[in-house]
């Protein structure tokens, strides 16, 4: 399978290329924003892009994009993961945009698009719970009508963000309905409404989580994303934009070119490490699965042109093998680097900035957005059309795990 690209799309890809080439100093490329001065860094570059219309190519020029399609998208998408630009908004951007151009009212459209495509402000996603990850419809966070206003209570877990965020997307029950799912409703709750707290959860590889408390938050009618009871529907169609990206393959492919430079470079037992055979079996196993990846991607990228709505195949597959390379690809590239690769950023014996280290420690958390388990239920039984195992039988299984961990 080959993607040809049109003299139109080439220049697209050009012109993002060159805009991301000026502004990016060669030692900021792919560095996550640990510091101040790199959150600063990134919120200014999102701003500049935003102005552009480079953060939202797809959507309408009147909501601030450049009104492309879904090619256009998945080159531009391309263009960020070469660059390893991780926007502060990648959630307005990638969740609650696409969110709104779907379910959003005209009010809403016009409050929070412009914002979002501009690069003025950071929403987080405040989904996940204690007892509501994977269980998505667990939700215990409740929204209850008093009056004209909503009150929320309750916690989130795992939200992502070194950022100050403006608003939150929250998911919380405003019904006991069974099925649970039934029952769910999304609400944008600004940031620094009274009662919402926040304390800060550190991850390994440097990132931030956080932990989010609602007491008593109070928001309006003109909060709700949406259909009242309908906000599980929403969020997986909303998934879908979050699946379904050209980018990571294109960070894996810059990543692996540096590395196979490295190789060219350096000599161990006065041997260039190119020339070692194990070294070339690992190169060469990473280059096919990321082009199994790119495919997959592209694959969806074109699907999303052709289609409104994705089955499970499209991006459910992307999820999987990009999952199945962060699993795999950072031990590869330790057993390269031998003891070297255990070095740190900011060590002065690391070899590649310390990135081989740091991306071993990021990848170890490959649960975001679904895990690996979950998608491969979904492959299994949506796409494959396995038969799902009994409840009954389910309970059995669990009940003699438990048994096993006394
Ligand atoms: C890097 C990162 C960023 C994240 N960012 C956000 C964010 O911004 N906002 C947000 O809301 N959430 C975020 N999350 C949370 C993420 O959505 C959850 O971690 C994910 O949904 C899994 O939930 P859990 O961690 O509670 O694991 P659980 O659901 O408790 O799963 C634990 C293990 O059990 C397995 N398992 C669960 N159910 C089944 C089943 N039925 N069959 C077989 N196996 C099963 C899982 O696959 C997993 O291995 C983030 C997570 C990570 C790692």
């Amino acid at each position: 399978m080959e993607f040809g690209f049109t003299k139109e799309q080439e220049k697209l890809r050009k012109e993002l290329h060159d805009f991301y080439a000026n502004e990016l100093p060669e030692d900021i490329s792919g560095v996550p924003a640990l510091s101040k001065e790199l959150q600063d860094f990134w919120m200014g570059l999102q701003r500049k892009a935003g102005k552009k219309g480079y953060l939202a190519p797809g959507w309408p020029k009147e909501w601030g994009g450049l009104g492309l399609g879904h090619i256009e998208v998945g080159i531009a998408n391309e263009e960020e993961g070469y660059w390893g630009i991780a926007w502060p908004d990648g959630i307005g951007l990638h969740i609650v945009g696409p969110g709104l151009h779907l379910f959003g009212t005209e009010e809403q459209k016009k409050r929070f698009l412009p914002e979002i495509s501009s690069g003025e402000k950071v929403w987080y996603e405040c989904f996940t719970e204690p007892e509501a990850g994977t269980d998505e419809a667990n939700q215990q966070t409740r929204a209850v009508k008093q009056g004209d206003k909503w009150v929320i209570n309750g916690q989130k877990i795992y939200i992502t963000g070194g950022y100050k965020p403006d608003w939150l997307y929250v998911e919380a029950r405003t019904a006991d309905t069974i099925p649970k799912h039934r029952g769910l409703t999304l609400f944008c709750v600004k940031a620094d409404t009274p009662g919402v707290t926040v304390t800060a959860l550190p991850c390994m590889g440097g990132y931030r989580a956080n932990i989010f408390y609602f007491d008593n938050v109070e928001v309006g009618d003109d909060a709700i994303v949406g259909q009242i009871n309908q906000g599980f529907y929403h969020v997986m169609a909303t998934f879908e934009f979050e699946r379904s990206n050209t980018a990571g393959a294109a960070r894996a492919k810059r990543e692996l070119q540096e590395l196979i430079q490295f190789c060219r470079e350096t000599k161990r037992n006065g041997k260039p490490l190119i020339k070692d055979p194990m070294v070339r079996r690992a190169l060469a196993k990473m280059a096919i699965d990321i082009e199994v990846l790119r495919l997959a991607a592209w694959r969806t990228a074109w699907r999303f042109g052709e289609r409104k709505r994705l089955g499970p195949l499209d991006f459910d597959l992307t999820g999987l093998f990009s999952r199945l390379n962060a699993m795999s690809h950072p031990n590869l590239k330790m057993d390269i680097l031998g003891t070297y690769g255990q070095l740190r950023m900011g060590s002065k014996y690391a070899k590649l900035d310390g990135s081989i280290e740091r991306g071993w420690q990021v990848t170890r958390s490959y649960h975001y957005a679904g895990t690996m388990e979950a998608i491969k239920i979904v492959l299994a039984g949506r796409v494959l059309g396995l038969p799902r195992i009994p409840a009954k039988l389910n309970t059995t299984i669990m009940k003699a795990l438990q048994e096993k961990e006394k």
